[in-house]
């Protein structure tokens, strides 16, 4: 990639700055997620981000884990973090950190902070600490052991390291300002006791360092020059400056806030997601329905297209729900471009051609995509017995109806001319299979007389088809922005999903192998999924429908 000459964005911008006016040579960006979750699309904004910046200025980016709380976080999420990253299509190569590997030098420089008088051990328990914290409207006070000695602030912290005191009894404290406008100004904790086994570290500590802490030394550590985070550590940003001015780290890395990728019907916080998960609302982090990377990357969803939607997008500097229909346009967009087309009848109907030939096949050439001819053609059988979309056949349809109805004719995909003849019921009036008989006439599009067939509908030769599952999704919750209510439980979708067991596809897709995508025809894109598909039981996901709302909405708004 060459080096942009104009700015794409106001980070951009900040980068041409910056090697312009030679305060950096290189740039080195980061994403640092911790590990107490899955990677959600929120997340990928970030990722494509940071990576993106790397690529574009022909710097790097490093992946690291901002691992400093060992209750929440886990070595699976750290795999799947990896597994995500690298799905999107980034890779950190050799730059792969974590803030747990720099425990110790962390541990110095809080050192140096209690020797310069910057930190002090406090003993208030953590209610105390917050009455006398103050508001935002109020001053804070002054801890009564503010003022302690260098020397019995080294002895306390030393000991609270050694463990000699129980958790939550005492903390260490950045030493500013109670009074501070900026709350996070007033003395912020830096480390705690907390004796849990990290899941890198075991039990080497009883203390853990804040990330207010952690991150910026983290940053300096590595040689971070622009240290992208999102909006809500606007506030953070002068302790961020702080940390890095009163420890002697090698560089000083700026911060730069932007706003967090949301969508609607939908939520973007790994807290969240797991409280879905954990109650049983979801199958898992990789539910098809969830917007983690996991999640829809098994619906279907391609990165190309996730990052396709990033880009568009853009960077801003106020949040914003993004319409889910944007992504799911990017996702046809290029689903249109890629996924082979193949008939699949999801709710099938049983049409005997009463005077095709017992026992005859037709092999009738289908194409593969009408987007790009380099995908070639296809063989599909044909026969008597056929399957046919249940809502394709109507027994009183309105005038304009164009599909199959007692008496009309519609015309078969890549094949002849029907027309119904008969409707047969069960004992309850239920419409159980259709008698046609067929024009041997009109194979290839025509008609011999020249009249009008207008209607077009798939279908399966039923002696060749394969039975299939297909799961339908719709949106996970009901409310435009779940993410505002505290009970967002109470507004969980429950028709997000819709099994179909009965499903009857093309023989081509007979070894579909899994995490392959098609476009049935007039249905949508569907994937194989990757976990349930096995040969000889099918499973396809529905990735998306193809009537394009956000196409639609682009247009109403000129
Ligand atoms: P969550 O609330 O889901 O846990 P987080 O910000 O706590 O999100 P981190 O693991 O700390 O999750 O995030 C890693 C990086 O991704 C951070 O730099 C964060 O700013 C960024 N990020 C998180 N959520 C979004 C989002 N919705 N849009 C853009 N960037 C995000
Ligand atoms: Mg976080």
């Amino acid at each position: 990639m060459t080096t942009p000459v104009q700015p794409g964005n106001f980070i951009e911008g900040i980068i041409m700055e910056d090697l312009k006016s030679g305060k950096h040579k290189r740039v080195v960006t980061r994403f640092p997620p911790e590990p107490n979750g899955y990677l959600h699309i929120g997340h990928a904004k970030s990722v494509c981000l940071n990576f993106g910046l790397a690529e574009k200025f022909n710097g790097t980016c490093h992946l690291r884990f901002d691992d400093t709380d060992p209750e929440k976080e886990e070595i699976e999420y750290v795999e799947a973090i990896k597994r995500d990253v690298k799905w999107l299509g980034f890779d950190w190569g050799e730059n792969l950190y974590h803030a747990a590997d720099y425990f110790e030098q962390l541990y110095e420089y809080a050192i140096e902070l209690i020797e310069n008088g910057k930190a002090y051990v406090d003993d208030l328990s953590a209610e105390e600490i917050r009455e006398y914290r103050g508001t935002l409207t109020e001053p804070g006070q002054d801890s009564p052991y503010r003022n302690r000695s260098v020397e019995e602030n080294l002895d306390l912290f030393r000991r609270m390291r050694a463990g000699e005191f129980p958790d939550g009894s005492r903390v260490l404290r950045a030493k500013i300002d109670m009074a501070s406008p900026n709350m996070n100004m007033r003395d912020p904790v830096l480390y705690r006791i907390k004796r849990a086994s990290h899941y890198r570290t075991g039990d080497e500590w009883c203390i853990y360092p804040m990330y207010d802490f952690t991150h910026p030394i983290s940053d300096a550590l590595e040689g971070i020059t622009h240290s992208i985070c999102t909006l809500e550590f606007e506030d953070h940003r002068p302790l961020y400056d702080w940390v890095l001015e009163n420890v002697s780290v090698p560089c000083q890395p700026q911060q730069i806030e932007f706003a967090r990728l949301n969508f609607s019907y939908t939520i973007t916080s790994k807290r969240k997601l797991l409280q879905l998960v954990e109650r049983g609302y979801v199958t898992g982090w990789d539910d098809p329905r969830v917007p983690t990377i996991a999640g829809v990357r098994r619906r279907g969803y391609t990165p190309e297209a996730i990052r396709d939607l990033c880009e568009r997008v853009g960077v801003a500097k106020k949040n914003s729900l993004v319409d889910m229909a944007m992504l799911e346009h990017c996702v046809r967009e290029d689903l249109n471009r890629r996924a082979p087309r193949a008939m699949g009848v999801l709710r099938p109907l049983r049409v005997v051609i009463e005077n095709y030939p017992e026992g005859q096949v037709e092999e009738l050439e289908a194409v593969n995509n009408p987007e790009d001819p380099s995908m070639g053609t296809r063989k599909v059988p044909f026969s008597r017995v056929i399957y046919i979309e249940q809502e394709d056949f109507m027994e009183d349809p309105p005038k304009r109806y164009r599909r199959l109805a007692p008496g009309r004719e519609v015309r078969l995909r890549y094949g002849y001319v029907i027309k119904c003849e008969d409707v047969i019921k069960d004992g309850e009036g239920n419409i159980v299979e259709l008698h046609c008989t067929y024009d041997p006439e009109t194979l290839g599009g025509s008609t011999p007389d020249g009249r009008k067939v207008r209607g077009i509908i798939h279908w399966v030769s039923a002696a060749h088809a394969i039975q299939a599952e297909v799961r339908l999704y719709d949106r996970l919750f009901t409310l435009e922005n779940p993410a505002e209510v505290e009970d967002f439980f109470e507004y969980v979708n429950p028709n997000s999903l819709e099994v179909l067991t009965e499903c009857k596809v093309e023989p081509s897709l007979a070894a579909a192998a899994p995490g392959s995508f098609y476009q049935f025809e007039r249905q949508g894109y569907f994937c194989v999924d990757i976990v349930d598909s096995k040969p000889g039981n099918l499973v396809f996901n529905r990735t998306v429908a193809l009537r394009d709302t956000w196409a639609k909405i682009q247009r109403r708004q000129g």
